[in-house]
């Protein structure tokens, strides 16, 4: 948790996957939200936290969710269902993850008497989620990197209108990817990550990934696993959440189908199509928070198919990073093809399927929705998924978040929730520095700790 990324540049994952049986999923359907989240997290936390401890965090992280029901489902049409995660602070499903890593940092940092510095690069989300989840905490300097003009006003002020000392947010002259690869480099520059314990909350930090877990075991569960299979729609972008599907499957959930979908940056769907991960140039989408080349945990799932075998995944990567592609033998695709399938909606598509969902369902759905919706009607159609099987797609983000898009698609705009509802009135705070290391290094070592660690 407080590493984030390995030191030899690799991703962690957990040794072995923890497993329940049918009785043990069972038993999940009468659990509440944290009472769930609580059993299905705690073979991964050890003993760095007790039973007790962890729960108390656990119910204070959702107690502030705006829905009794955390991750409540609404049913579309007969066999399909929407998953909304849009009912933490910044309304997306980050902050299932985000508020509780803020609180499980903070609390073992303080014991330790340790400080961290997080820098984090995001597409549009993940950088409200961990503003929101860091903000005036004692023991965190939190830097996030977003491409400058390239997230919507809403994400942008979500970020840039938190008053609070030690959170501090940067539009980099670039695209996400740059973004990316810069807080790789930060993090490669061994010198600078230990003079300012630097450590991440992207995604490529498994503690990101693990309370993930619960929201799929969540929903399948309410419908009827394990004595019924259940398939996901899953809009992706760094291949986070529907990794956290993946982890669900291996611990014993009877998921049949995870649908990858993507927007026009489609480098998973041509994956899962073809074998081979081919980088393109990002392009802008509807769906800014999909506008990703290089999904940095496809790496998790690249170890499986690989047999867990680390050296041979580092040379793919290797080459990956030079030539910009790589392509697995045949038999490596064909197994992730009987769990993975991808599917590319463009944003023509993308404002048709808002439009008929909210014609047909009186349901406003955001761009992201949008794309996982699709692919599970498409699906559905191609019989791909069979008839009993009830598709559950994730609501990734509320429709408000995005109201240019929506607007587009269904004539008007879905208004905030209340609290957020003069989030165009408040101040903005924000710094704009080129693509350059040299320039992030020195602005985050002249601001850390409110600008007593210039070094
Ligand atoms: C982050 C995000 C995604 C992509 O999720 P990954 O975990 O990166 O695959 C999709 N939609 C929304 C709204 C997001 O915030």
């Amino acid at each position: 948790m407080l590493t984030g990324l390995a030191r030899d540049g690799g991703l962690y994952v957990p040794e072995t996957w923890p497993h329940f049986s049918d009785h043990e999923i069972r038993a999940m359907r009468s659990m509440s939200y944290p009472e769930l989240a609580t059993v299905i997290m705690r073979p991964f936390i050890g003993d760095t936290f007790t039973e007790h401890e962890f729960r108390e965090m656990v119910e204070e992280t959702y107690a502030g969710f705006d829905h009794p029901a955390v991750a409540p489902l609404r049913q579309l049409d007969g066999g399909l269902w929407l998953m909304e995660l849009f009912h933490g602070p910044t309304i997306a499903f980050k902050d299932y993850a985000m508020q509780l890593l803020g609180r499980m940092f903070d609390k073992v940092l303080t014991r330790r008497g340790e400080r961290v510095t997080i820098v984090g690069a995001t597409s549009g989300d993940t950088g409200s989620a961990a503003i929101e989840a860091c903000r005036d905490r004692a023991a965190i300097d939190c830097f996030i990197l977003f491409p400058n003009d390239r997230v919507s006003e809403v994400q942008r002020r979500q970020m840039t209108t938190v008053q609070a000392d030690n959170v501090h947010s940067i539009a980099l002259e670039g695209t996400f990817d740059d973004c990316q690869d810069m807080l790789k480099a930060l993090f490669n520059d061994m010198e600078f990550r230990d003079r300012h314990n630097l450590s991440a909350v992207n995604s490529i930090n498994w503690a990101r990934l693990m309370p993930q877990i619960v929201y799929y075991f969540w929903a399948a569960t309410a419908l009827g696993a394990p004595d019924r299979p259940v398939a996901f729609a899953v809009p992706s972008g760094n291949f986070g959440n529907v990794f956290s599907a993946y982890a669900a499957k291996n611990m014993g959930l009877p998921i049949e189908r995870l649908m990858v979908g993507s927007n026009r940056n489609d480098i998973l769907t041509r994956f899962f199509t073809g074998g081979t991960m081919q980088v393109t140039g990002v392009e802008p989408s509807l769906s800014p928070s999909m506008d990703i080349q290089v999904s940095s945990n496809f790496e998790r799932l690249l170890f499986d198919l690989y047999d867990r075998d680390g050296p041979a995944v580092a040379d793919v990567l290797t080459k990956f990073r030079e030539t910009g592609s790589f392509t697995v033998s045949q038999g490596m695709l064909e197994r992730a093809q009987e769990l993975f399938e991808g599917h590319a909606t463009d944003d023509t598509e993308t404002t048709r399927v808002i439009a008929e969902t909210w014609k047909r369902t009186a349901e406003i759905i955001d761009p992201h929705t949008a794309v996982g919706v699709d692919h599970a009607m498409a699906a559905r159609a191609a019989g791909r998924i069979a008839a009993p099987v009830p598709i559950i797609s994730l609501a990734c983000a509320h429709p408000a978040k995005f109201p240019d898009a929506v607007e587009a698609a269904i004539g008007s705009r879905p208004p905030l929730p209340k609290h957020m509802a003069d989030l165009l009135e408040r101040p903005e705070r924000m710094t704009v520095l080129a693509n350059d290391k040299a320039a992030v290094s020195g602005f985050i070592a002249e601001h850390v700790a409110g600008g007593k660690g210039a070094a």
